[in-house]
């Protein structure tokens, strides 16, 4: 059994992802060797990124510049962050929101797709893209498509966000833990970066990172009350429509229990799992089937 930092430090990550324990739900073990031995970027993750690009130009919070690094990472998603946020309260819907947080004292990270405000509750919403490859469907009625072992780790992922906004906007997570945690004090952004913020205009007084995280975090705490139905949309990855549609019910109570056992892994206290027999049909989709794991391999 590892130490409580083992698992982290072995998959050489820093902080834990909303996909990470998304994919726990997937297969855990699946899950761990693909940061063991790396992930393969494919076409279907290509098509989906591109279809978030879009969405979030949609809503116009992209701003051109090239960090340099990771200070200047950090600095322009804050800023990207703070411009989504303030539509949302401006113009009632905000893309491509990054939240931070923290469970049993580990870094924890995600993305929330959408949020939009809707009968006075910000209602958060997780696009996931498919190939219909030419199939038609009415509204909903594509939700066949999905299988109810992929649904289940999208619901997992979205509860994460309604969790860690929960956090956010109850001050359970504030900008200190995050300033604590990131050793913001130590970040420095580079020249070339503080020039091209210059040239697209951004106030010299906005060009450090407490003004724009206290702002970013300002917006969070004039939004609405967060709704507990949540939102999965699907999309055809190739036309960009929407076949299906999926409402989710937060239960914080269910959902921390839920968290526990999936947390222990992290911590060390049990070592990954593979997926159960009845669940093994999986294997066949797995690119580590019958090599780095031999769990159901029956040849
Ligand atoms: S082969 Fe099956 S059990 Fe093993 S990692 Fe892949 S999905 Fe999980």
């Amino acid at each position: 059994m590892e130490g409580s930092k083992g698992v982290l430090e072995r998959l050489k990550k820093n902080s834990i992802l909303a996909t990470d324990i998304a994919s726990q739900f997937w297969c855990e073990l699946q899950m761990e060797l693909n940061y063991i031995h790396g992930r393969e970027f494919n076409k279907a993750m290509a098509g989906g990124s591109k279809v978030h690009k879009e969405l979030q130009m949609e809503v116009a919070t992209v701003i051109d510049v090239e960090p340099q690094n990771y200070a200047d990472f950090l600095f322009k998603e804050a800023y990207e962050n703070y411009l989504s946020l303030k539509s949302l309260n401006e113009k009632g819907i905000g893309r491509e929101i990054k939240v931070y947080g923290s469970l049993n004292g580990y870094k924890f990270a995600g993305k929330i797709d959408e949020l939009n405000v809707r009968d006075g509750k910000v209602v958060i919403v997780e696009t996931k893209t498919k190939a219909l490859n030419g199939k038609l469907f009415e509204k909903n009625e594509g939700v066949k498509e999905i299988s109810d072992a992929t649904m289940r780790t999208h619901k997992i992922q979205i509860m994460l966000y309604r969790k860690m906004l929960g956090d956010l906007q109850s001050k359970e997570y504030t900008y200190k833990n995050f300033y604590n945690s990131y050793a913001i004090s130590k970040m420095v952004l580079s020249d070339k970066f503080i020039a091209q913020l210059e040239l697209i205009g951004i106030d010299r007084n906005l060009r450090n990172f407490d003004t724009i995280y206290s702002m970013g975090y300002e917006q969070i705490y004039k939004m609405a009350p967060i709704s507990d139905t949540l939102v999965i949309s699907y999309v055809d990855r190739n036309t960009g429509n929407e076949f299906a549609s999926v409402s989710v019910d937060y239960n914080k109570e269910s959902f921390d229990k839920i968290l526990v056992d999936a947390m222990a892994y992290w911590t060390g206290q049990r070592e990954a799992r593979p997926v159960v027999k009845e669940e093994a049909w999986k294997c066949n989709f797995c690119k580590f089937y019958g090599k780095e794991c031999k769990v159901w391999w029956a040849k």
